[in-house]
């Protein structure tokens, strides 16, 4: 969920003496700075997440509190061996240049973790510096979501506005209202893979909200659908055949009509030529093509066709029966 990432900066620089009384404040002896490495991460932000969800500021303050002394993971994996780093400051930084999506100033939860300098985390270390150690995610609780359009507590029965929507030029989201506790952070090579439950967001992201569900197939994801949503969209299919048929004997009619109205206002040109034209041609093209010959046909003839109004429509049989006649 929400963009966490590992800082590259001067942080890799020698850690210094304020960073290691907070860091020798989780320790159970005094570390030395050489014994220590230190890097930055963005843990969370304020703006709309892929899951459309979103902390407010004051959620971020609420969050940097909480996760002070919090331990890096992998792949949320809590055990002990996959322990290896720890949050030992915070701060929410706030970006001036920079507004959300809802128009709020951009501010994200910074922290600061240290790791122990030793051989089993060289590795470790080397793949955070290479960049290659870089996607978090937090794993946390909060008391409440809202609704950003009527405010309704989700969990308490959902409204009927559907995440990703826009209502009134605004986009529906959910509001992460008061963090109460927060897990751990963890880097995740493969997030799709993120427990359930403990990880915020994740198991409502495989679900698909009702009245959203195509624009939830743009195949980003997996998604599960329910029995009503895959026969709702076994009937949007059947509606779309019935459609494609229709448009189908509608372009066919286009067609032999502009073959036979050729044959009347390009004498000379063989109709065989004109089937292979005409036959590739999309409706619009094929409407201003039969237009066309309709129209030299009426000027050079001085024929009375009504073809030109009637081909906006579905065809008549008097369309039809003219159609032989001039065949
Ligand atoms: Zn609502």
């Amino acid at each position: 969920m929400k963009t966490a990432s590992v800082i590259k900066c001067a942080d890799q620089s020698p850690v210094t003496q304020e960073q290691l009384a907070q860091i020798n404040r989780y320790s159970r002896r005094e570390l030395t700075a050489q014994e220590v490495y230190v890097f930055s991460l963005i843990l969370c932000d304020n703006e709309i997440d892929r899951d459309y969800e979103r902390f407010t500021s004051h959620g971020l303050q609420k969050l940097s509190q909480l996760f002070l002394g919090k331990t890096g993971i992998f792949d949320h994996n809590p055990k002990g061996e996959n322990q290896m780093s720890r949050i030992f400051a915070t701060q929410v930084v706030e970006d001036t240049s920079r507004v959300t999506q809802i128009g709020e100033p951009y501010c994200a939860l910074k922290a600061w973790a240290y790791m122990v300098r030793c051989e089993k985390n060289a590795d470790l270390i080397l793949e955070i510096d290479a960049g290659i150690k870089k996607e978090v995610s937090v794993g946390c609780s909060v008391e409440r979501t809202e609704c950003s359009v009527c405010g309704a507590d989700i969990r308490a029965g959902a409204c009927s506005h559907v995440v990703g929507k826009e209502y009134d030029g605004m986009l529906c989201h959910r509001i992460l209202i008061n963090p109460t506790d927060a897990y751990e952070w963890s880097f995740v090579a493969v997030p799709a893979q993120m427990s359930a439950g403990v990880v915020k967001g994740r198991l409502p992201s495989s679900s698909v909200p009702e009245g959203d569900l195509l624009k939830a197939l743009d195949g980003s994801r997996d998604v599960t659908l329910t029995k009503g949503q895959v026969q709702r969209l076994k009937d949007h299919i059947h509606s779309l055949e019935g459609l494609a048929q229709a448009g189908e004997e509608h372009l066919l009619y286009l067609r032999k009509k502009a073959v036979a109205m050729s044959a009347l206002a390009l004498p000379g040109l063989d109709s065989k030529l004109v089937e292979e034209m005409v036959s590739p041609m999309d409706l619009a093209h094929l409407k201003k093509y039969v237009d066309g010959v309709c129209h030299t046909a009426n000027q050079t003839l001085g024929l009375q066709t009504q073809f030109s109004s009637e081909i906006q429509g579905a065809p008549s049989q008097a369309v039809y029966d003219n159609h032989e006649f001039l065949i």
